[in-house]
């Protein structure tokens, strides 16, 4: 297999960057902010039977400071935005972020003046998942296309 290969056109890595890339892979640590009744669906997602575990995905921080995957889960109004916006700023480079579900990624059935139509509009958006909620195995889908993606990027190396 050639790493580079699979890279983005305009990305090289090195050998220490894939090595950090792939750290990064599969040493997630999510922030799971949660606000409505996908919740039902991610705590399911998080249980043994699907065991995200399996992806280094498994332990939920809950201080924006120790996590690098915001999952954001949930309808989103205006009124909680700027809560959401600051945690998102709380957090360590290098970060990602996770739309759970309709609400998140477009605002879904609410499209009232109170709702955020897609947390898109507040803060850059890595992975959409749809679905009214989605099905776990939609939710572990779109974790691998973040692993994909992270293992694409050029890693973030504090010196
Ligand atoms: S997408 Fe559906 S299940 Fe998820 S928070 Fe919105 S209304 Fe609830």
């Amino acid at each position: 297999m050639n790493p580079q290969a699979d890279a983005e056109p305009g990305l090289v890595a090195s050998g220490i960057e894939r090595v950090v890339a792939w750290a990064q892979q599969y040493s997630l640590f999510i922030y799971p902010f949660v606000t409505a009744c996908c919740g039902m669906e991610y705590m399911s997602t998080a249980s043994g039977h699907y065991d995200m575990d399996r992806f280094g995905a498994g332990l939920p921080r809950f201080s924006p400071r120790q996590a690098d995957v915001l999952l954001v889960v949930g309808t989103i109004s205006h009124k909680i935005a700027p809560v959401l916006r600051r945690v998102y700023d709380q957090m360590c480079e290098p970060k990602w972020v996770i739309a759970f579900g309709a609400c998140t990624c477009t605002g879904g059935f609410y499209d009232s003046y109170a709702t955020v139509q897609g947390i898109d509009t507040i803060l850059p958006v890595d992975v959409y998942i749809p679905g009214c909620p989605p099905r776990p195995e939609a939710v572990l889908e779109g974790l691998m296309k973040l692993q994909t993606k992270i293992g694409r990027q050029r890693p973030v190396i504090l010196r």
